[in-house]
């Protein structure tokens, strides 16, 4: 289990419970507008695929 930090991720003020995790709506707002501008990237599936591996020539 991992917990977050108790402090606003904008300025790392302690949050308040009504704009948690931020500590203002102002930190919010800010939040979403990196997200919107794309400053968080959200990191798709990794590329790999997982297939079943080749047979082994051994195994025929
Ligand atoms: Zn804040």
């Amino acid at each position: 289990m991992v917990k977050p930090a108790p402090s606003c991720p904008i300025c790392g003020r302690l949050p308040s419970e009504r704009y948690a995790p931020f500590c203002t709506p102002r930190c919010q707002e800010v939040d979403l507008g990196r997200w919107l501008t794309g400053v968080y990237r959200i990191p798709g599936p990794p590329a790999e695929l997982d297939e079943d591996p080749p047979p082994s020539p051994e195994a025929a």
